[in-house]
């Protein structure tokens, strides 16, 4: 279903903080999958939709906030690809730009009260349990199928990088990226920006998703999350401002913005050792950043 032969380059990111430390630093450019289906999203679905159609479902169901990112990307790809998509949508109901687009590619959406959203299997089950076509995703994809797709970007690589990061939400892309690099018998150091406040919950998360996950290959780095998801301040707006000025590369505050500032942050304070070369995978969700225009149009 999946094509293999999608575009994502990875990108020299020349900055002259990183040349005085002596680092190399890429960006693997998954925001370029696809505009809708981006970034980890498509990852995430491949092995979800493809469980969905041995199993001869075709009516994908799944769960998200209103600017969720996987609520368009599972829109998208359900178009793409000949699925039925329904959504439960957390909270009252609202329209904005993510949902707008959602439903230009067909999918329904349910709005259910955050109370009642919390047991998504009953949630579920009232809806269609008697829907011998539904097939159930999880929120964020969160999931072993999603996990494994993520790993694959470790096949792309043509380069042995000593760290990787990435942007973390349930954990399900670094789980995966921990399968990968285990697979490759690679000594990779993986590192997790969370950007939750709370942000260790997701050493468990990727234990979970994959038990022979060795802990101490996993780094997480907790204060990066600016006041909690979805939270952002005047330093992370004007350092994603500055950011995207001179590179050309969008970044958005939910995810990746946190993401970038973190590296950043971690080579000003001399934790990286000269001569290593860091990976940085742009997970992509820029959709998110329409929600925010606001905060970034006041700055100017
Ligand atoms: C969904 C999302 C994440 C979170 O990924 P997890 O696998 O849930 O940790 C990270 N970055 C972006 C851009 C996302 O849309």
């Amino acid at each position: 279903m999946f094509p293999s032969n999608f575009y994502s380059p990875v990108e020299n990111l020349d900055f002259p903080l990183f040349q005085q430390k002596g680092l190399t630093v890429h960006v693997k450019r998954d925001d370029m999958i696809h505009p809708f289906i981006s970034g980890n999203k498509w990852r995430k679905l491949k092995y979800v939709l493809q469980a969905a159609r041995d199993g001869n479902k075709n009516h994908l169901i799944t769960f998200g906030g209103a600017w969720s990112n996987h609520l368009l990307a599972t829109a998208c790809a359900g178009a793409k690809f000949g699925f039925k998509t329904t959504a439960f949508v957390r909270g009252e109901t609202v329209s904005n730009a993510n949902l707008s687009l959602s439903k230009v590619f067909g999918m329904e959406l349910i709005f259910t009260d955050r109370t009642t959203y919390k047991d998504k299997l009953a949630l579920y089950n009232r809806y269609f349990e008697q829907d011998t076509q539904a097939y159930f995703i999880d929120e964020g994809g969160h999931g072993v199928d999603g996990a494994r797709g993520c790993g694959e970007i470790f096949d792309e690589l043509e380069q042995v990088y000593d760290h990787v990061f990435c942007a973390c939400g349930t954990g399900t892309t670094l789980a995966g990226l921990h399968m990968g690099k285990t697979r490759k018998g690679l000594n990779t150091l993986l590192h997790g920006i969370p950007v939750l406040a709370g942000g260790d919950f997701i050493q468990q998360a990727v234990t979970e998703l994959y038990p022979e996950a060795a802990s101490h290959d996993i780094i997480l780095h907790t204060d990066y999350h600016f006041g909690g998801y979805a939270k952002t301040t005047p330093e992370l707006t004007d350092f994603i401002n500055g950011f995207c000025a001179k590179t050309g590369i969008l970044i958005e505050p939910v995810y990746t913005g946190k993401l970038f500032y973190g590296v950043f942050d971690l080579t000003s304070k001399d934790y990286f050792q000269r001569g290593e070369n860091i990976l940085i995978i742009h997970t992509g969700g820029l959709t998110g950043i329409l929600g925010m225009h606001a905060q970034f149009e006041n700055k100017k």
